[in-house]
């Protein structure tokens, strides 16, 4: 009835947990969210403020499809310094949120038939895209021991002359590990040889712990020409609801992208891209406290599920999520995920709306009060030790 393209989309698992918890909730029930990967802060004030005055002074019309010439500056920029890189306004494309930056170079990129490598588990959109493309899906399994990066055997036996496109997420969602360098390395020696293009998402890559700093493909040798960074403003400055994002591309790729904008979103809304340069330009203390924040909530909350037995949580060197092994239990990810918001009240993901390398796991959120965190470790231990 519908095309090839739409017929086998499906939702994101987070939406229909939470579509349960509040019908939970009105219940009467209580439930405690672990399922929405989203910051508990507020936008920074700042931020509000000069989206705000944006709006106050008349800022409520159209602007350029790739976004106004000050945030893309401010972006160029940014990137430019977080990457050691030289890269030029006409390089940035500005979209409501990372998910046009996603989508929209897959389909200025992939022909129907091109195959496209992505991790899984990964988040849900990089299937979806690969199939409104008319792309092959190709996922790549992950390995736990190996912080959740490419197992790279099973990497090396996916590529071939039909890979058009590799998709990389680091930090990931959703199990907040990080690609090493090494890997990136063989990752790009592969992508030159087979003359693939990559995608790296990078939306969490100031979300990292320890003082980790991310590395990134784009950086390495002959990598920017080939490669499209996505990244935004929704997880680094608790913007999500605010829709605004960009991808860092060549220039000619980044012109037939802009096409694509033009005729599908028209453009960002241009108060929102004010206050993107805000959030750019201004303080960036801020930030530095929530990743120290959640860092403190990463630490207590890995202790205490891997204080379950039965339980094994690597601890995660990036953005906010944990992803518990729990194969041990001999129950699917999605049987453990129905039951504990069920029976203990606690709303989680399961490792396979991810893909179905996510078999055997669950995906919780920490990006929430410490005395969510407490509570939702006592229900759990009881509930697992209830089995
Ligand atoms: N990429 C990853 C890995 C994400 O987890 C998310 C949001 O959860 C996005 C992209 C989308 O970000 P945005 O809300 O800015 O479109």
């Amino acid at each position: 009835m519908f095309t090839d393209r739409v017929s086998s989309l499906q939702a994101e698992g987070a939406y229909a947990v939470l579509s349960r918890a509040q019908a939970l909730e009105a219940q009467g029930r209580k439930i405690l969210h672990l399922e929405i990967g989203q910051p508990d802060f507020p936008t920074f004030p700042n931020i509000s403020q000069a989206g705000v005055e944006a709006i106050q002074k008349g800022q409520t019309h159209y602007s350029s499809p790739a976004g106004i010439a000050s945030l893309r500056a401010a972006i160029a920029d940014s990137v430019s310094e977080r990457l050691g890189l030289n890269i030029g306004s006409e390089c940035i494309v500005v979209g409501p949120g990372a998910k046009p930056g996603l989508f929209f170079p897959t389909l200025a990129l992939v022909n129907p038939g091109d195959e496209v490598l992505y991790p899984d588990p990964g988040f849900p959109t990089y299937a979806a895209m690969i199939q409104v493309a008319g792309g092959i899906p190709v996922p790549v399994p992950l390995r736990e021991e190996n912080q959740f990066s490419f197992d790279l055997g099973a990497f090396d036996a996916r590529l071939s002359d039909k890979t058009r496109l590799i998709v990389l997420n680091s930090p990931a969602n959703p199990t907040g590990g990080v690609i090493p360098l090494a890997d990136l390395q063989h990752i790009a020696e592969k992508a030159r040889k087979y003359d693939a293009w990559v995608m790296s998402d990078e939306i969490y890559a100031r979300l990292a712990y320890d003082g980790l700093n991310v590395p990134s493909i784009a950086a390495l040798p002959g990598m920017l020409a080939r490669t499209v960074i996505v990244d935004g403003f929704s997880k680094t400055y608790a913007m999500t609801g605010w829709r605004l994002g960009y991808m860092v591309l060549p220039a000619a790729l980044a012109e037939r992208v802009e096409l694509l904008l033009t005729h599908s979103i028209g453009c960002t809304a241009t108060f929102t891209q004010v206050a993107g340069v805000e959030a750019l330009l201004g303080p960036q203390d801020k930030v530095a406290e929530n990743v120290a924040e959640y860092q403190r909530r990463r630490d207590y909350f890995v202790a205490g599920l891997n204080a379950i037995p039965g339980v094994r949580c690597q601890v995660p060197q990036g953005a906010f999520y944990v992803f518990p092994n729990v194969k041990s239990f001999g129950l699917t990810s999605k049987e453990i995920a129905g039951r504990l918001i069920d029976e203990a009240g606690v709303a989680v993901l399961a490792g396979t709306d991810f893909g179905a390398g996510g078999e055997g796991y669950l995906r919780l959120c920490y990006a929430t009060s410490m005395e969510v965190l407490r509570e939702s470790l006592e229900k759990m231990a009881a509930w697992f030790k209830s089995l």
